[in-house]
């Protein structure tokens, strides 16, 4: 099977009055298609509960984008079943079939991209081009994924043993739970499951509660490509009831999981656990939070420093895992580039997604509470060099925020808030600088501005992060091109859109024949 070269979806520029109109004419038509009610998907049953889980509009809360069943343990069970049935034919199924699936989904969310990104600004809270930005990224993640099985599954030659035919190929796992944060609920959510899925592997998937709707949307588009039924099982539910059972249950053979931190870390505690009848030791992919960092020298091109920082901090107001949330500045250009920082920041104007503004609702009301939290704590740990207030009116709307003067060791300098508000810290020089961009649990995205080529290549060796971005933005990684996961309590550094991403989801069988 011979494909084209992968090559990354090219974006549409929403800024130019034509595109603009067919985006507005997209949120309308997904207007008229609010308020439904999505199944379960269990093997060739769609399963409707009485429990719902309502989706609504971060910026217009009283707006329900539609409702989802509610998995209970017991269909945590029956999808297991399913999955495993499934996988009796699937695993055997030809590859070029499982990459045609993908390659198949990839063209319906082409022909329906903007359908897809006016329910990720409903939905979810995303301006044209963030929204824009993740439909390009599932649909990568689909043509990606597609080549890399045709390179995976395949016979592994090794050495040959006198009198003997020796080789070893990949094989699936078997049955794997995806579980999903509500960020990226669309590419996120199809590339945990279409990844494991092309090599072989039966799914199910349990989206995030504030997401459930683009989530089924995407299960509704795998079916359409010709994956047969048991191969994917949506089990829209709450983490703490579907999401627990199904990570702890003797069934489960892996578990690919992108969220917070203390839920990773107790999936990883919990999963480690072998149940009664469990008979492997359970695989675990996590992908967690951040507390990403940029240092800026004083060789640095500051104007582009500051449009940088202000990309990384406040694109979808904050609410990226790569998002800049430490600005760490040497003390020589400190008062210049907080001032180029907060001047370009206090351009962005908060407001409703669908009216594409700059500045989003955060996702929902804890997560407003939380960042409530912040604030307060704000000209307590240091400085407000701008914004510092929630917003007025519907909506969980936070002011983009700077706080500045921060201590290394502040609260606001070290906790992942998940929020449009910015950290920036004074250091002395470019050594102090790298410790402390260090100097945290995670090790998700980092960064350096410098002209300085000594620092560059001090960086690339010494800055601890699974994602280094030199001289650009720490948000933004393109599949293919930057392979995505953290070190430290940032995950197990599974890097989705690289090139070994599907080997998580096989294991290598040796097969040595005498002969
Ligand atoms: P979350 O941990 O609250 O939820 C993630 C998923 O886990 C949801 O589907 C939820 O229902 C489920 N869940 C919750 N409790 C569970 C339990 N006990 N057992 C099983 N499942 C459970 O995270 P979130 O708020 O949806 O997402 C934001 C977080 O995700 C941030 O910390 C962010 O940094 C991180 N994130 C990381 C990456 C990455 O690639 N590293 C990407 C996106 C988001």
């Amino acid at each position: 099977m011979n494909l084209p070269t992968y090559a990354p979806e090219n974006y549409t520029d929403y800024s130019q009055p034509a595109h603009h109109a067919d985006y507005e004419a997209a949120l309308e038509k997904v207007r008229g298609m609010l308020g439904r009610d999505y199944p379960l998907i269990i093997g060739t049953e769609r399963i409707t509960t009485e429990d719902k889980i309502s989706s609504l509009n971060p910026c217009k809360p009283s707006q329900i984008i539609g409702r989802t069943s509610s998995a209970s343990q017991d269909h945590a069970s029956l999808a297991l079943q399913a999955a495993w049935k499934a996988f009796e034919t699937w695993k055997h199924s030809l590859l070029e079939t499982r990459v045609g699936v993908l390659l198949k989904a990839a063209s319906i969310i082409k022909a329906r991209k903007l359908e897809f990104n006016a329910l990720l600004t409903l939905e979810i809270g995303k301006n044209f081009a963030e929204a824009e930005g993740e439909t390009a990224e599932a649909i990568d993640f689909l043509e990606y994924y597609a080549r890399q099985a045709l390179i995976h599954c395949q016979p592994i030659q090794t050495f040959q043993m006198p009198g003997e035919r020796d080789h070893a190929e990949y094989i699936p796992l078997g049955v794997g739970v995806s579980i999903t944060p509500w960020n990226f609920p669309l590419a996120i959510f199809l590339g945990q499951a279409a990844a494991p899925i092309v090599a072989g592997n039966t799914m199910i998937v349990k989206p995030a509660e504030d997401a459930g709707v683009v989530a089924a949307w995407a299960v509704d588009v795998l079916l359409e490509a010709g994956l047969p039924a048991g191969v994917i099982n949506f089990l829209p539910g709450l983490g703490e009831i579907v999401g627990k059972t199904l990570v702890e249950h003797p069934k489960t053979r892996f578990i690919n999981f992108t969220g917070s931190k203390n839920v990773g870390l107790w999936i990883n505690a919990e999963a480690a656990k072998v149940q009664p009848g469990q008979r492997w030791i359970k695989r675990v992919t996590l992908e967690l939070g951040g507390k990403d960092g940029m240092v800026v020298d004083e060789t640095a091109d500051l104007d582009a420093a500051a449009d940088a920082a202000v990309a990384g901090a406040f694109g979808f107001a904050g609410q990226k895992c790569s998002a800049l949330s430490r600005l760490i500045v040497v003390q020589d250009v400190y008062p210049a580039l907080l001032e180029k920082v907060v001047a370009r920041a206090t351009k962005l104007v908060m407001g409703q997604a669908e009216d594409n503004a700059n500045v989003n609702a955060v996702i929902n009301k804890e997560s407003y509470d939380k960042s409530k939290i912040y604030l307060e704590l704000a000209p307590k740990e240091g400085r407000v060099a701008l914004g510092g207030a929630a917003g007025d009116g519907e909506g969980y709307f936070i002011q983009p925020t700077i706080v500045a003067d921060l201590k290394p060791e502040a609260r606001l300098a070290q906790e992942e808030i998940f929020g449009p508000i910015l950290a920036v810290i004074p250091v002395k020089d470019f050594n102090e600088a790298m410790h402390v961009v260090n100097d945290t649990e995670y090790g998700l995205t980092g960064g350096l501005f410098s002209s300085d080529e000594s620092r560059l290549m001090h960086a690339e060796r010494e800055l601890h992060v699974g994602n280094l971005y030199l001289n650009r933005k720490i948000t933004g990684a393109m599949v293919g091109s930057h392979p995505f996961g953290g070190f430290n309590l940032s995950g197990t550094d599974s890097k989705g859109g690289g090139p070994d991403y599907l080997l998580h989801f096989m294991q290598m069988k040796s097969i040595a024949r005498k002969i």
